[in-house]
């Protein structure tokens, strides 16, 4: 789960919530019950702990052409395909020459998701 961070309007206090995708946004400040408001992109959303690391930002990710490293992904519903691991996945993006089924393995965050949570997913993402 990602760590969300918040800034009150009214006393300026910000904190960070770890909160599943799918939960709703906190709107009052735990300090003075002023209004909360959400801070988005690349101080507003962190993945912390072992295997993530720092990245620059996710804004726009959705609307990327191609992600990974080798391009071999075009879109952010083939990203979180679990049939992507698999040795007769045909990635949509790069593939070495000569060769058409291959596994693209790595990045594995949010392959093991259920249906409704890969929505959400999906959903926030393309809300960056
Ligand atoms: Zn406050």
């Amino acid at each position: 789960m990602p760590t969300y961070e918040y800034r009150c309007r009214d006393c300026g206090e910000d904190l960070e919530v770890y909160q599943s995708f799918t939960e709703d946004a906190l709107t009052v400040c735990p300090k003075c019950g002023g209004s909360l408001r959400k801070l988005f992109g690349n101080v507003g959303i962190s993945f912390k702990g072992t295997g993530f690391y720092k990245i620059p930002s996710l804004r726009g990710v959705w609307y990327r052409p191609r992600l990974l490293h080798d391009a071999s992904v075009t879109s952010l519903e083939e990203m979180f395909d679990p049939a992507r691991t698999s040795p007769e996945y045909e990635p949509k993006g790069w593939n070495p020459p000569g060769m058409t089924k291959r596994a693209v393995p790595g990045h594995t965050f949010g392959l093991s998701l259920n249906a409704e949570d890969r929505k959400a997913l999906l959903a926030f993402l393309r809300s960056l």
